[in-house]
């Protein structure tokens, strides 16, 4: 057994997190569910949504047979919204493939869509007892701290290493539980202890032999991403309003928010009338600018300028790829958090304020 590995399992006991709502048995889908939402997301979070989409798709068949618009309404405000795409994808692919039953080996695992290495190797973990070794940020986080490895994580080299290293501080058996104690032992550890900032050494079982905490280096390691500038991008979104309702068109797929539902988006040098003239034959009777937004995805910023317009001239819908809405309804849809706070702030929070339309530029 390396080092690593009996200090974890018995920490583990007292301290680790027992009662998270997909530890009650070790369901497969349960368990995929829950590893594709902790996926760049904190625990205290992802429990609402995991309830909610374990109680309306408790299986692979229902989330495999449900229309993907339910499912990205379900993750509506989650983010990443490819984990849901495919999340059906992957379900869909068991149903046909797999009799809706999860293959057990990491290796198989890690061939359906969504599911990395690191993903694979927890669900072979935690739902069939396989020794398998996870590199989730956490885990980095505390073999660079631990082990003293000096180089950025996602860089190849470093990777590979850190890797080596978490295959060789595996139990060395699996048996009784101990696979699946240390596995969640090291996510809780990064989780409470083994922080980003300001870890608590003190109480960690691993202090006497952790090279950044008797070097004093916790607060380097590990090595931070070298620095690029994050781009910035910007957009203009048309709430258009007619009989208080609104129009969502559908995000090309792939792309960003792509699936979800949104107000149309224009280039900040195009001119609104014109485009709605153009693009849908409409006449605009008032426009209101309203402040723009800045929203951060994880490779660039986005600053939007959204813009009410009232339109005069009837419109219908003839395209199921758009969609008129009352703002009520429009919130439940699977539309982006950017949009949603946007129709909170605007269309929702100001008393139904007349949706805006009395205010002119
Ligand atoms: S001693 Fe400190 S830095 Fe080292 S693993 Fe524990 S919490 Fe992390």
């Amino acid at each position: 057994m390396s080092s690593l590995a009996q200090p974890l399992i018995d920490w583990h006991k007292i301290h680790g997190r027992h009662h998270l709502p997909w530890q009650r048995n070790a369901d497969p889908y349960a368990i995929w569910l829950s590893e594709i939402m902790l996926q760049q997301t904190q625990v205290s979070t992802v429990i609402p949504y995991y309830l909610r989409f374990m109680q309306e798709f408790p299986g692979v068949d229902h989330l495999a047979q449900a229309p993907l618009d339910s499912v990205l309404a379900l993750w509506s405000g989650l983010g990443y919204y490819s984990r849901a795409r495919n999340l059906h994808r992957t379900a869909q692919i068991l149903r046909q493939d797999h009799r809706s039953q999860f293959p057990s080996k990491r290796i198989d695992l890690e061939k359906l869509p969504g599911i990395g290495r690191s993903t694979a190797a927890a669900i072979a973990v935690f739902a069939f007892g396989r020794r398998e070794a996870i590199l989730d940020g956490n885990v980095k986080r505390i073999l660079a701290r631990y082990f003293g490895i000096t180089g950025y994580p996602a860089e190849k080299s470093t990777q590979n290493k850190l890797w080596q290293l978490s295959e060789q501080s595996l139990p060395t058996h699996a048996d009784q539980g101990r696979i699946q104690s240390y596995t969640q032992a090291l996510m809780d550890l990064g989780a409470t202890v083994c922080l980003r900032r300001n870890p608590v050494c003190t109480t960690c079982p691993l202090h006497s032999d952790c090279t950044a905490h008797k070097n004093n280096l916790t607060h380097l390691l590990p090595a931070p991403k070298p620095r690029k500038p994050m781009p910035e991008k910007e957009a203009i979104l048309l709430f258009l309003v007619q009989q208080q309702k609104l129009l969502l068109r559908k995000r090309p797929s792939p792309g960003i928010w792509g699936g979800l539902w949104c107000p149309p988006e224009i280039a900040v040098d195009t001119n609104a009338l014109t485009y709605c003239q153009q693009q849908f034959g409409m006449r605009i009777q008032s426009t209101l600018k309203l402040p723009a937004m800045d929203h951060q995805f994880t490779h660039y910023k986005l600053r939007i300028y959204p813009m009410i317009l009232h339109v005069t001239t009837p419109t219908t819908s003839s395209d199921d790829q758009q969609v008129w809405l009352e703002p009520s309804m429009a919130i439940h849809q699977g539309i982006p958090a950017p949009v949603k706070k946007l129709l909170n702030q605007n269309f929702i929070v100001a008393d139904n304020h007349a949706m805006q339309m009395d205010s002119h530029e």
